[in-house]
């Protein structure tokens, strides 16, 4: 499942580690160390970006324990992102299991904003 060929894990059948790899194409719009953003191809609001750990971790929980420093790092540039295109006013989201909604099973926070957002999502 994983190689070692990378600086950290990852699943050469994930979209999201191809993407952070570049061997799959997709609109990046800020990259650190250890995070990447993207636009999201179907996106919900002016502002909708993926923000994912570089490191191949499936849902939140499993990055939390693995990894706190990378979840705080993820958070960082979801801040930075909406900082720069959402007077830094967002809604972060992590959908965890497919009943709650997660279709790809590489961690990633949907940054949204740039619009007043309604509530709830249930
Ligand atoms: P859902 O698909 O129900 O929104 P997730 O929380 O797993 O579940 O979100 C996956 C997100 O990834 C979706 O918002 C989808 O539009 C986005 N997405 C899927 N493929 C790509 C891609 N190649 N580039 C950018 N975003 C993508």
């Amino acid at each position: 499942m994983t190689s070692n060929d990378t600086p950290h894990p990852t699943d050469p059948d994930c979209l999201f580690c191809k993407i952070v790899a570049g061997d799959s194409p997709a609109t990046i719009v800020a990259s650190t160390d250890q995070a990447v953003a993207f636009k999201d191809i179907n996106p919900q609001a002016p502002l909708h970006v993926l923000v994912v750990p570089r490191a191949h971790h499936g849902d939140i929980a499993q990055l939390a324990a693995a990894d706190p420093d990378l979840l705080a790092g993820v958070v960082a540039l979801a801040d930075e992102i909406a900082s720069e295109q959402a007077d830094g006013q967002f809604r972060l989201i992590f959908n965890s299991g497919p009943r709650a909604g997660q279709s790809v099973f590489h961690v990633h926070g949907h940054v949204i904003g740039g619009k007043e957002l309604g509530w709830t999502p249930a």
